[in-house]
């Protein structure tokens, strides 16, 4: 069995290229030059530098000592929330702008929904001296107050997507609208495991440092490159691909991958695709996706914007139906709690995505000698405002 997209573009039945004919040169240009862009040595070369000098890479493997204590297990934390902008979303974005700087593109273009992904490719076009332009829901714009003036502040033109719910998903039908128009000196930067094939590879590839890295940490600390657990929260699926994907094919890994049940899995204000989704189309893949009888795509809930999409990415739609991962859904009084957890025991605050994966602990029992490693996926400055509001603090 493998985990990894075939040469068609699939993970079992899950992927593919659903674009419309209009798209079809423009991903088809990355399909054929992605892997050989990034073999090329001096492309390695650079890509890692700027991992290195400009995000901080090597994040640390920690170990958290009073967490381990009071749940009788070994918990190490990959903190990526020490990254540059605050999570491992500029992995991705690094990657993707040297990409479009080897295909000669002159401009960016991204959607985002909360702003992290905006402000991670506003940094990059900033780093790389590029045109970026941000697309964004009307209403995420007036909620996301912040992380829209970060990107102007970078030099990012923000456009709000005024269709539909005027959220996410709107703003990335005005993305593949703006690619359609602009096929020949543009690339577009998307910020999930997610969309048409190569891009989910392509993320899958470019965050991949994250379980190389933990490989040796864990071997200096623990003798052995494998932990028994790998954990990440799931939205889209990168920081969760890139943790698992050196350990895919090792068997004495178990992966758990945590979505957001929003206010419980039947409220209907829940995120839980796993358990809800069906298998569908969403922005050009197959995938497992939250929708109606008849097809309509479901609103999705979570409290933490950036777990807040009706789908995941065809990888974990495979990982899933081969149940080669484990999936938990996590409540936002569960994530919240175990968010307040972290800070008070560790001194970390994390993110409320990154939240969800602590949560496990109070349900799934592990052993006192087992490794448990969970992806921190970011910190959680961007989500003050939410855990005042919610402790009354
Ligand atoms: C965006 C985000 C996520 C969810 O996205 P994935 O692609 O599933 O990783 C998780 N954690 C943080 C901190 C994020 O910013």
């Amino acid at each position: 069995m493998s985990y990894h997209v075939n040469e068609k573009g699939y993970y079992g039945q899950f992927g593919g290229a659903f674009i419309p004919e209009m798209l079809y040169p423009n991903v088809e240009e990355l399909r054929q030059n992605y892997l050989k862009v990034m073999a090329e040595p001096d492309f390695k070369k650079e890509f890692d530098q700027l991992l290195r000098d400009y995000v901080g890479r090597p994040t640390p493997l920690y170990f958290a000592k009073r967490l381990s204590k009071k749940y009788n297990t070994k918990i190490y934390l990959k903190r990526e929330d020490l990254c540059h902008t605050g999570a491992h979303k500029i992995n991705n974005t690094i990657g993707q702008i040297l990409m479009a700087k080897r295909l000669k593109k002159k401009r960016i273009i991204a959607e985002t929904g909360a702003g992290q992904h905006g402000v991670a490719t506003a940094t990059v076009c900033a780093l790389a001296g590029l045109e970026c332009i941000v697309y964004m829901g009307e209403i995420d714009i007036a909620r996301q107050a912040p992380n829209v003036a970060r990107m102007k502040m970078l030099g990012a033109e923000v456009r709000p997507a005024l269709s539909g719910s005027r959220t996410l998903k709107d703003a990335t039908n005005e993305a593949i609208r703006d690619w359609i128009n602009n096929p020949v000196d543009t690339h577009y930067i998307i910020g999930s495991a997610v969309g048409p094939h190569p891009y989910p590879d392509m993320v899958a590839r470019f965050q991949s440092v994250v379980s190389e890295e933990t490989k040796w940490q864990l071997k200096t600390v623990e003798g052995r490159e494998n932990p028994d657990y790998m954990v990440a929260c799931v939205g889209g699926g990168s920081n969760a691909a890139g943790a698992y994907y050196h350990y895919l094919n090792e068997p004495s890994v178990k992966l758990i991958a945590v979505e957001a049940a929003g206010k419980g899995i039947y409220t209907g204000e829940s995120a839980a695709t796993s358990v809800l989704g069906k298998e569908g189309v969403i922005h050009g893949s197959k995938t497992l996706l939250m929708q109606t009888t008849d097809g309509q795509i479901t609103e999705p809930y979570s409290i933490s914007a950036g777990l807040d999409y009706p789908g995941v990415g065809p990888m974990h739609a495979h990982l899933y139906e081969t149940k080669r991962a484990e999936f938990i859904s996590v409540t936002d009084d569960e994530a919240m709690t175990a968010g307040l957890e972290l800070s008070q025991l560790e001194g970390i605050i994390p993110a409320i995505e990154t939240s969800h994966a602590l949560a496990i602990f109070e349900t799934k029992k592990f052993k006192p000698e087992d490794v448990v490693v969970i992806s921190l996926s970011g910190r959680g400055d961007k989500d003050l405002s939410t855990y005042i509001d919610y402790f009354k603090l």
